[in-house]
Order: C-alpha cells, then sequence, then structure tokens
C-alpha cells in the first residue's frame, strides 16, 4: 500500500507541485531556517522574509554570532516571535553541540529548541533524504480523510504516525516529503478538490471532518503612550522575555487607562495624557487585541526619559529595531507625519 501511494503523490508531484522555491536545496540550514518560518506563515508571505533574513545570517554561525535585538529585527512582522527566539537559541547550541556541523538524526533536531518530530523529520528528510515521516497540518487532513480517522486524540495521533510511517518510501524521500506537503496545500485542502487528487480511489473522506473545535477569541485591550518628541523620535520600551512579542520593542503600556500615568513615572517621565485615538485591532490566534494609542504630552523642557538597554528612541534613522507589526505601522505613520 505505501509504494502505490509514495508513487502516485510523486507522480503528481512532478506535474504539478511547487518546485523551484528558494529553499528547495540540499543545505540543512536553510531548510531548517523555511521550515521554521512556514510552521505558521504561507509561502508567499514567508518567501520575502526568508530571503531577507538569509542574507543578514548566511550561516548558522552567523545567525548564533548575532544579538537577539538583531535577530527579532529580521524576523518583525512575521509573527509568532518565539520562532525567532527559539531558531537563535538553536544555533548556538548547534554551534556548541555540534561545533556548527548539523545532526542527521530527528531525535537530535527534536533535543533543540522550537523543533517538533514533523519539523525535525522534514529538515532531515529535506537535507540528507533520510527516511523519516512527517505529519504537519496539512499531512494530518490528508491522512485522516484518506484512511477515514474522525477525532484529535491521541489514538487518531498514533493511527496517524503509523500511516505517516507506512507510506513514506525509503527512496526519494525529499521529493516525497515535499509531494505530500504540496497534495495537502494545493488539492486536499480545506474544501478538497477530490477530482484533482492522485490518491482519489482509495480515499476514504466521506464529506465529514471531524468538527473543528471552535472557541470565540477572548478579547483584550491595552492603551499605549505616544511619546513623540520632534528631536528624538518616538519613545519605545522593551517587552518582558516572554509573552507576546516577547524581546521585541513596542510602546510603554498599560492594561487601563488610568494605569498609563504610574507607567510613565516608571520610565521617568511626567506628563499629561491628550485624548485617545481611534483603537488598533490585532487578531493573535488565541484572542483579540485592542490597542488604543494615548499622545502623551511631556512636561516642559521636555522629554526627561534616557536611553538604556530596554527603552530607546526612535526616529526612523539607522537600524530598524524589531517591532511588531502594529507598532511598525504606527511608528509609519507618527514619522512620516509632516
Ligand atoms: S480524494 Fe479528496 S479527500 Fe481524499 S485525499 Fe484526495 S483530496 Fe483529500
Amino acid at each position: 500500500m505505501g509504494d502505490d501511494f509514495a508513487e502516485r503523490v510523486l507522480a503528481w508531484y512532478r506535474r504539478h507541485g511547487r518546485q523551484g522555491l528558494p529553499w528547495q536545496v540540499r543545505d540543512p540550514y536553510v531548510r531548517w531556517l523555511s521550515e521554521v518560518m512556514l510552521q505558521q506563515t504561507t509561502v508567499t508571505a514567508a518567501r520575502p522574509y526568508f530571503e531577507r533574513f538569509l542574507a543578514a545570517f548566511p550561516t548558522v554561525q552567523a545567525l548564533a554570532r548575532a544579538s537577539q535585538d538583531e535577530v527579532l529585527a529580521q524576523w518583525a512582522g512575521l509573527g509568532y516571535y518565539a520562532r525567532a527566539r527559539n531558531l537563535h537559541a538553536a544555533a548556538q547550541l548547534i554551534v556548541a553541540r555540534h561545533g556548527g556541523g548539523f545532526p542527521r538524526r530527528v531525535e537530535d533536531w527534536v533535543a533543540l529548541p522550537g523543533i517538533g518530530p514533523s519539523t525535525a523529520a522534514a529538515i532531515v528528510a529535506f537535507a540528507f533524504d533520510v527516511q523519516a515521516p512527517i505529519l504537519d497540518a496539512n499531512v494530518r487532513r490528508v491522512l485522516s480523510r484518506y484512511h477515514g480517522i474522525k477525532g484529535a486524540d491521541a489514538g487518531a495521533s498514533h493511527a496517524l504516525w503509523a500511516h505517516a510511517r507506512a507510506h513514506t518510501p525509503a527512496r526519494d524521500v525529499s521529493a516525497y516529503t515535499q509531494a505530500i506537503m504540496d497534495l495537502g496545500a494545493l488539492v486536499c485542502r480545506k474544501a478538497p478538490r477530490c477530482a484533482a487528487c492522485p490518491i482519489a480511489a482509495g480515499c476514504a473522506f466521506d464529506g465529514k471532518d471531524p468538527p473543528a473545535a471552535r472557541r470565540a477569541r477572548p478579547e483584550r485591550a491595552v492603551f499605549w503612550a505616544v511619546l513623540h518628541d520632534p528631536g528624538r523620535g518616538v519613545l519605545l520600551a522593551r517587552r518582558p522575555a516572554s509573552g507576546i512579542w516577547g524581546g521585541l520593542w513596542s510602546l510603554p503600556e498599560a492594561p487601563v487607562l488610568n494605569d498609563l500615568p504610574a507607567v510613565l513615572e516608571a520610565l521617568g517621565l511626567t506628563g499629561r495624557l491628550g485624548p485617545p485615538s481611534a483603537p488598533i485591532h490585532h487578531a493573535f490566534t488565541h484572542f483579540r487585541l485592542t490597542i488604543t494609542p494615548v499622545p502623551v504630552v511631556a512636561a516642559a523642557p521636555g522629554p526627561g526619559v534616557a536611553e538604556n538597554r530596554d527603552v530607546v528612541w526612535y526616529k526612523g534613522e539607522g537600524p530598524a529595531p524589531g517591532v511588531p507589526a502594529p507598532v511598525r505601522r504606527l511608528l509609519n505613520r507618527l514619522l512620516e507625519a509632516p
């Protein structure tokens, strides 16, 4: 069964699969970087980031040597920043543990931060043609439909891994891995295109996916203090290392408007809050964030906040700090305004 399945998927891939992508090379560093970027990002969105990131850090040694700020600055806008922090930490471990060489075993990759079993398998399959099954979200959907596996419990997961193992061929592993990923992304999509599917004969899909656990995303609110000094720029504060946007630069914030003066005072600033601006909405996987920017009119003779490793003034000149997308949009608006 496994051979015929793989043959059909491979034959389809040679005619219809995604080829010529910049990361489709036999280089473990490139494959690792692209797999991490593609975890929660589409190919189209990831591509320009991938090219810029690789130009900034062309080798694992360069990535290991960089500061976290430099890494986050290149990642800024891609979201899910834990991926960048883990990539950086893993680069340092690869240099320390493996002398900068890349392991060929799935278990060595899984021992690095931010790399699960499916990502690890994809890296060794792509880079070294090691026979290792993958089970990312796309492949999981293909195999659950094909084998008629309902549910998302541990038993279903166990069965899916067993099928993934049985289907993964001993030869052409790299091509097969890309092929099964592409089949899930292009044909066996949420709304499947079964008429174009190479494994339709034998597929057990009855038109009903297991009901997805739909949860309304909770709402959170936050207030940003916008201190824009014409001479120095916009005041940015570094976020805590963990939590959303960990380690990135953002505006000083408080969960309620009345707490903002105390936050500013802790930075050595006294001033008066102006009327709040129109809110900015940002969706995370697990919640929605409503951000209300609040202009701050600093007490004369001017803002007295000194820069340190957690506070900077940004004028839009020099290397851009790592900031999340909503901060970037707000900065563009503030700094481009006449
Ligand atoms: S036949 Fe349809 S449901 Fe079955 S694997 Fe192919 S695209 Fe998916």
